[in-house]
């Protein structure tokens, strides 16, 4: 079996409809939410604050710790609400992924936290999470040396495409899903994991499309930000 054409009709290099928001949680320091189709994250960033207890505070650098879960009503059959393998993972990668856009040498003895919830999940959550993270980093206030911009690609059946959703990574030939982080500007790859095998051709033509999808990420994410702002500018003039 082929697959032709994508269950949702979207070209091979085709991202899902994009949203993001900025400001969406009153109490955070800074706050977002990223839809990529039916995947929704919100992201809240508290801090940096000082860290407790004490004998975590590094005087030299701050303490980044996300906090990723999948909401239990955001999966088709209910998901055990709190922590998992799954969720501890996707928490890892997903600090490992935006740490290289800090600079937390700044943020000596304090704790810097991101919160990451999905509120539906129809793949690439961890990529979606990253895009929220990113601009609630940015509401926060938090010096960064450029966005996080992520995407999964990977193989369905015998075809290289961009951001899979449910249906294709459940393809009854199987799918290779390889979610990619980068920082656009310098095209610096903060997150790059593998789940299937591709060949390294494949892997190449795979990476090249997430570069593109990223920038494309990047674009909505810049709008998002500039929304936000100018709404504040106007706010201040008036
Ligand atoms: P990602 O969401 O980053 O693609 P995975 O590959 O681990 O991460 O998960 C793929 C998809 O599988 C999720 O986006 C979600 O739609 C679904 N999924 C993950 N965990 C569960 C779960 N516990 N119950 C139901 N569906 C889940």
């Amino acid at each position: 079996m082929t697959y032709a054409k994508r269950f949702d009709g979207r070209k091979p290099d085709q991202i899902r409809e994009m949203e993001a928001k900025i400001g969406i949680i009153k109490r955070a320091d800074g706050s977002a939410m990223f839809r990529m189709g039916k995947t929704i994250a919100i992201a809240a960033v508290y801090g940096p604050r000082e860290l407790f207890p004490a004998f975590l505070q590094e005087p030299a650098r701050g303490r980044l710790k996300v906090i990723y879960d999948l909401l239990s009503f955001s999966v088709t059959e209910r998901k055990k609400p709190g922590p998992s393998r799954r969720s501890t993972e996707v928490s890892m990668v997903t600090e490992n992924s935006l740490e290289p856009a800090l600079n937390l040498t700044k943020f000596g003895y304090t704790g810097l936290d991101i919160y990451i919830y999905i509120t539906q999940a129809d793949a690439g959550t961890r990529c979606a999470g990253i895009n929220a993270a990113t601009l609630a980093l940015v509401d926060a206030g938090i010096p960064m040396k450029d966005l996080v911009a992520a995407v999964a690609v990977g193989k369905v059946s015998d075809k290289i495409v961009v951001d899979l959703n449910k249906e294709e990574e459940d393809h009854p030939d199987g799918a290779t899903d390889m979610p990619v982080a980068m920082m656009p500007r310098t095209g610096k790859i903060t997150l790059l994991q593998l789940d299937g095998s591709m060949t390294k051709d494949e892997i190449k033509q795979a990476l090249e499309m997430a570069k593109k999808a990223c920038q494309e990420i990047n674009k909505v994410q810049i709008k998002a930000l500039k929304e936000k702002y100018m709404e504040a500018e106007k706010w201040m003039t008036t």
